[in-house]
């Protein structure tokens, strides 16, 4: 009789039932009238009496752990059955798919390249860590121009001078050493500036330029090409005006402004009550650049401009802080979830 009781008690103790039924077979088997343990109780009557006490305690000890378990693996079997009923199936597999958005500088890059793209410019790249030659001699930045400061770029060897790129008119170079004219490209990427972190500058920001060398290639040209740019960028009615400027690879060369896209030139805290917002620089490409990357500028001309992304998503979607963009903070990058 003891070893029945040591039986059943470990294996009342490794039971579990995953449902009802499975746990009324347990009872039956176990406490029904004519279950393993009343037949125990019934054969109690053999037992010599000097063993009675011992073996009584141990049959109701028996007894107690059967009902127990019956009690406990009924609460656990009610308890998963309520959440079934509150929606939640735990059996279910994990739905991992949840769609994720552009980031806003993706959505103007992309943007910027198909409006160039619908006239005929091809997109090309190029390293972020540059030369001298390239970010800066054969764009005829002298020796001693102030870009070339430790205080405005990221030098990182000398002797020969490497640099984080200042921007991507070193693939403006590239391009017209490697290929011969006509070009027609435009060229996103990143580039670098030793800038203190603000909310209107940041070291990193990034930068489409655009390049366009063949015969008789004018001023004319780059006007109507900007013109139909400023048009599908920031709809039909938008006005152009292009004031004089200097940059060392062109000649002339010009900023461009475009009629305030939020007040349609009335005057509003975007525009700073001017009507106007500054887009891109641009120019004719200096003869002597042409030169330096072994075209003949008496046979070629050419025009180029340059535009800073992060400028124009911040005045598209009004963005008040530039380093928003490289937190990387999901509550600010899903509220572009909706843009394609
Ligand atoms: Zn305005």
């Amino acid at each position: 009789m003891q070893e029945l009781i040591t039986q059943y008690f470990s294996e009342i103790d490794r039971f579990t039932a995953v449902n009802a039924d499975e746990l009324e077979q347990f009872r039956i088997k176990y406490l029904s009238k004519k279950g393993l343990i009343p037949s125990l109780f019934d054969e109690f009557k053999n037992v010599a009496p000097e063993l009675r006490r011992e073996m009584g305690q141990a049959l109701n000890e028996l007894k107690n752990k059967a009902q127990d378990k019956i009690n406990l693996l009924r609460e656990q079997l009610e308890a998963n059955t309520t959440e079934v009923k509150s929606g939640i199936d735990l059996s279910l597999p994990v739905d991992f798919s949840q769609a994720g958005s552009r980031h806003p500088l993706s959505i103007v890059r992309n943007e910027i390249v198909q409006i160039f793209s619908r006239i005929g410019f091809i997109v090309a790249e190029g390293p972020e860590i540059e030369d001298d030659w390239h970010n800066f001699s054969a764009l005829n930045f002298q020796p001693d121009h102030p870009a070339r400061d430790m205080q405005d770029t990221f030098f990182i060897g000398k002797d020969p001078e490497i640099v984080l790129r200042t921007h991507t008119s070193s693939v403006q170079i590239r391009a017209m050493e490697q290929r011969k004219p006509p070009l027609r490209e435009i060229y996103p990427g990143r580039v670098f500036r030793n800038e203190a972190i603000s909310a209107r500058a940041h070291c990193i920001f990034h930068q489409v330029e655009g390049l366009y060398v063949d015969h008789d290639v004018s001023f004319a040209d780059l006007k109507q090409t900007l013109y139909y740019f400023a048009h599908e960028m920031f709809g039909e009615g938008t006005q152009v005006r292009f004031r004089p400027s200097y940059f060392p690879f062109t000649e002339p060369s010009a900023e461009m402004d475009v009629s305030c896209f939020v007040c349609g030139g009335k005057g509003c805290p975007i525009c700073k009550y001017s009507g106007w917002v500054e887009i891109l620089g641009c120019g004719m490409v200096d003869p002597s650049v042409l030169e330096n990357c072994g075209i003949n500028s008496e046979e070629y001309t050419g025009f180029a401009f340059g535009m800073g992304i992060e400028r124009i998503t911040i005045l598209k979607y009004r963005i008040q802080d530039i380093r928003l963009f490289f937190e990387n903070d999901v509550r600010f990058l899903k509220q572009f979830s909706g843009v394609v």
